[in-house]
């Protein structure tokens, strides 16, 4: 059975766009437009099949921008909107009609409702296989007045089986086409959503299980708050650094590995205290987050990093992720040497390594191979070391975004 989602986002929504020019079902809440929450939301029910948006002519560009952080393959082509929401949803479900003939339900979907739970959609849909339309809804909660001219109250009304609608509100395919077309004949006819086409059509619409999470952002009060909400859990990306380095022996009688000390025949020959595998660690970090590499942060041309230890580097790094709310998952090393034996100290370098960059010892991996006697690090002139990192990023701190904004 096919199962189409027609999400209308044609309104011009000034109520809680006045701060920006954009309308407000495409401004950005933790990270993503709105519409493209109301998007992921609906494509990750498995029972939709496709998706259908109703937009505002002079919103292609937007359209096109929400839909690159809400990827899926259920969308078909957008669909421009009438001058009101009943034109803008009559629209649709013809475009729905045309492109996807056997469509057996709808769910037409507010785009100012972006955070619709998986079970309002499931009780809709199950409230379809009885009845030829159902709806979302919560009790009222509050005492409901009426008042005159003068504002006083002349009556308090009984609240019992009165309810707040929500959307998506669900129908049968074809009657609610039909009656949505005969509406539309009906121009003295005002109709506030399409449960009261139904019902003006003889549909019999039933009521099922709404959320508070599924209110609508009308006002910038409400979308203050959306925003609030989702700071706690803005988009996150992970990306991935690799970083490589080499220092060559001198004489000396210990070595500086992965932020400790251990006694060699011979030392690391550097501008600093020559730690090949935090210098490597370093860059990984450092081209996770695009931000340059060692050199151009510590240039060796600085006498002020003469003999400097290295965790200064690393923990510079990783308090670059930690400015752009950023966080490291994890970290690996692996030093080519024939020498000294790095299997001894392995926990103590991945404890330093996890204090350097305040993360747990088990996310640190410290891994040693020889180069079977070939080539440089063979000959034991010098030590090897690559590192890879992964970070996660917030979305909104990536470049592309910030050009969009
Ligand atoms: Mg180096």
């Amino acid at each position: 059975m096919t199962i189409a989602a027609l999400i209308v986002a044609a309104g011009r929504g000034t109520r809680a766009a006045s701060a920006n020019s954009q309308p407000k079902q495409y401004t950005s809440i933790g990270g993503k437009p709105m519409l493209a929450h109301s998007i992921a939301n609906l494509s990750a029910h498995s029972k939709i099949s496709t998706i259908t948006v109703v937009i505002h002519p002079d919103d292609h560009a937007p359209y096109s921008n929400a839909i690159t952080s809400a990827a899926t393959d259920k969308l078909t082509a957008p669909v421009v909107g009438g001058t009101t929401r009943q034109a803008s949803v009559l629209s649709g479900l013809e475009a729905i009609s045309k492109s996807h003939p056997g469509t057996a339900h709808v769910l037409i979907h507010d785009a100012a409702r972006p955070f619709v739970p998986h079970d309002v959609v499931d009780g809709v849909i199950s409230a379809l296989d009885v009845n030829e339309g159902a709806l979302p809804a919560l009790p009222l909660a509050d005492t409901l007045k009426r008042t005159d001219l003068d504002g006083l109250i002349t009556e308090t009304l009984p609240r019992a089986n009165l309810w707040r609608a929500q959307t998506p509100q669900g129908f049968r395919f074809a009657p609610i086409l039909t009656a949505h077309r005969e509406a539309s004949k009906h121009t003295d006819k005002e109709f506030t959503d399409d449960a009261a086409i139904a019902e003006w059509a003889g549909m019999n619409v039933a009521i099922s299980d709404g959320s508070r999470d599924n209110e609508k952002i009308t006002t910038s009060e409400d979308l203050s708050l959306a925003k609030l909400t989702t700071t706690a859990e803005p988009a996150f990306e992970t990306r991935i650094g690799t970083g490589f380095d080499v220092h060559k022996f001198a004489a000396g009688s210990s070595v500086w590995l992965c932020g400790i000390e251990i006694p060699h025949e011979q030392r690391l020959d550097g501008h600093s205290d020559a730690d090949v595998g935090l210098h490597a660690l370093t860059d990984a970090i450092l081209g996770a987050i695009g931000d340059g590499d060692i050199g151009q942060h510590f240039p060796p041309s600085n006498p002020k990093w003469k003999g400097a230890a290295s965790h200064l580097f690393l923990r510079d790094a990783a308090q670059r992720v930690t400015d752009r709310q950023g966080r490291i998952i994890n970290a690996d090393i692996t030093l080519l040497c024939e020498a000294p034996k790095i299997g001894p100290h392995r926990e103590v370098m991945q404890a330093a390594v996890a204090e350097i960059l305040s993360i747990e010892i088990a996310r640190i991996g410290i891994k040693a191979t020889t180069t079977e006697g070939l080539g440089f690090t063979g000959r034991r002139e010098g030590i090897a070391a690559m590192a890879s990192a992964s970070v996660l990023l917030p979305v909104e701190m990536t470049p592309t975004h910030s050009r969009n904004r």
